[in-house]
């Protein structure tokens, strides 16, 4: 599988800081950033700040520094967002999974009640 990362992706440009966003969380490997149009009351988005265009890529190239930054992103937007009660962590990835941002993000979906996991 070849990963082919393009720089002039929306979430590159918030890395970047071309683009405003509402950050939850940051450290040095990762930003955790509210999603633009929230599908629960907790909807927030975590980026890797390393060009990886997907989960699968992440988990074969990233290092292990920027995994556990990453991991650790996850772990303190789940604090900050209370979501104690239950979340839903997504990574939509390619055609298939109908991914729309080429750079690897994890939605964190809860504050509410979700639905089933698939819907067709
Ligand atoms: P996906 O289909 O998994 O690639 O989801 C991309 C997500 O990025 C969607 O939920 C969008 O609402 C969200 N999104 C797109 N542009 C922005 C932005 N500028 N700031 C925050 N979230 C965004």
């Amino acid at each position: 599988m070849e990963y082919d990362y393009d720089d002039q992706n929306i979430f590159a440009k918030i890395l970047r800081g071309e683009i405003p966003n509402k950050t939850v969380y940051e450290n040095d490997h990762a930003l955790a950033f509210h999603d633009i149009q929230p599908q629960a009351p907790v909807h927030v988005l975590i980026i890797p700040k390393g060009p990886y265009v997907s989960l699968d890529h992440f988990a074969r190239d990233a290092s292990p520094d920027e995994q556990a930054g990453f991991m650790q992103a996850v772990a303190e937007v789940c604090r900050l967002t209370n979501v104690d009660d239950g979340f839903r962590a997504i990574s939509n990835t390619r055609t298939h999974g109908v991914q729309d941002v080429p750079h690897y993000h994890m939605h964190i979906i809860g504050g509410r009640q979700l639905g089933r996991m698939l819907q067709d």
